[in-house]
């Protein structure tokens, strides 16, 4: 894509949450947008996610969040069992409105297909097994040399590539991921009659989880504590899955037998990454996990994602020039997203040291913070 006079152009790395969410939010505001993707279409891996009230909000700015409540299932109330079996109930801020539901679980292709054609309806043009190698900047315009052989000149390019971000080491903020001891866990499995909100318990190793995702089905998530990052075959995964479960009583007892036939399970480290400000360089940017990853345990990897994208093309509008418009984005959004990167990492301590019941505070403190504007 050349810059076509008048019409400002967009190349944005990476077709996840963030890069398909700025996608649509600057082709709605007039931009020429393209994305290129590294892996094949269709490949997203099918694990859950739980969109929280700030997500839910993010994607109601774009049209989105029915869509997403209508495909996913709508909840209200954490329900916390510690390591004594003492249970409490958080219910979680409602930004939507009363009427409607506070948090969604959602399969994660079903989300990235609703913002998929979300951004082509809005003209954005995606290129999926394409990947950027060089940047340069040149006159107010970035030169991309891309993995196809072919170049493209244009007045942004965004690095929406995740947490092992290309482009983030391509405009030199190589930043280190830190890993935080602990592995996560998820399984996909029938929805239980009684699961209507997420619940979590706590055992004297692990901690466990259940998420409803749909009306028939929901993902059972567990975090292991004190292991090395390695990889195991995944038809081990199932079984193994549920042998971590065994400690758990009541309700995660009567899941196990559904993980250890569950056709997808998947087992991911604990990683974070927070890249020094700014986040751009001359009409370069990151965003999304590229900029600032939490933990999965803070569950707003995909609220800071979709707002980073909203917040981009606010900006853009506001300034003069891209430059002061990515500046102003990171001075916008630094704090927020450092907060929650900082209070991820300090909750995968508190888990580690059995104190579940100042981790659910400090959860619970962290969704009341976000809850305020971005
Ligand atoms: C196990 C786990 C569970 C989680 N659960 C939740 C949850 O329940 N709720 C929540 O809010 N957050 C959750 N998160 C965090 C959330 O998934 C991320 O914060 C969110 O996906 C970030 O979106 P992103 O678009 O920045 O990155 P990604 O979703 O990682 O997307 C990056 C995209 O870029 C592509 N890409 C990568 N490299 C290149 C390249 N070089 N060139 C082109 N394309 C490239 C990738 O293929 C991918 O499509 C979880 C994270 C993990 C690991």
């Amino acid at each position: 894509m050349q810059n076509t006079g008048g019409v400002r152009s967009a190349l944005i790395v990476g077709a996840g949450i963030a890069g398909l969410t700025a996608a649509s939010a600057l082709a709605r505001r007039g931009w020429l947008v393209e994305v290129a993707e590294a892996k094949a279409e269709g490949t997203t891996v099918g694990w859950g996610l739980s969109l929280t009230g700030p997500s839910l909000r993010a994607l109601d700015q774009l049209g989105l969040a029915e869509q997403c409540l209508n495909t996913g299932y709508g909840m209200r109330v954490i329900t916390n069992t510690d390591a004594r079996g003492e249970v409490t109930s958080v219910a979680h801020p409602g930004l939507l409105g009363a009427a409607r539901p506070a948090m969604a679980g959602i399969a994660r292709p079903e989300l990235h297909r609703i913002l998929r054609l979300a951004a082509l309806r809005l003209g954005v043009r995606i290129r999926y097994g394409l990947s950027v190698f060089r940047l340069a900047q040149q006159a107010g315009q970035v030169l991309a040399k891309l993995t196809d052989g072919t170049t493209r000149s244009v007045d942004l390019l965004v690095g929406a590539d995740g947490i092992r971000s290309v482009v983030r080491d391509l405009t030199g903020r190589a930043t280190p991921i830190d890993y935080h001891g602990q592995m996560v866990w998820r399984a996909l499995v029938p929805r239980p009659d009684w699961a209507t909100g997420i619940h979590t318990y706590a055992s004297p190793r692990y901690q466990a989880g259940l998420v409803p995702i749909s009306a028939n089905q929901a993902y059972v998530f567990l975090t292991e504590n004190g292991v090395r990052p390695d990889v195991l075959p995944d038809i081990e995964l199932a079984e193994r899955l549920a042998g971590l479960l065994a400690p758990f009583a009541e309700q995660v007892a009567e899941l196990r037998p559904l993980v250890a036939r569950s056709a997808s399970v998947v087992r991911r480290p604990v990683q974070t990454v927070i890249v020094e400000a700014p986040w751009s360089h001359g009409n370069s940017l990151v965003i999304g996990d590229a900029a600032h990853a939490p933990s999965p345990q803070m569950i707003s990897g995909a609220a800071l994602a979709i707002e980073d994208g909203l917040i981009l093309a606010e900006e853009l509008d506001r300034q003069q020039d891209v430059p002061t418009a990515l500046k102003s984005f990171t001075d916008r959004r630094w704090e927020r997203c450092s907060v929650v990167v900082q209070t991820s990492v300090a909750i995968s301590r508190l888990e580690q040291e059995q104190r579940h019941r100042d981790s659910y505070r400090l959860i619970e403190a962290c969704h009341r913070q976000m809850a305020h504007p971005a």
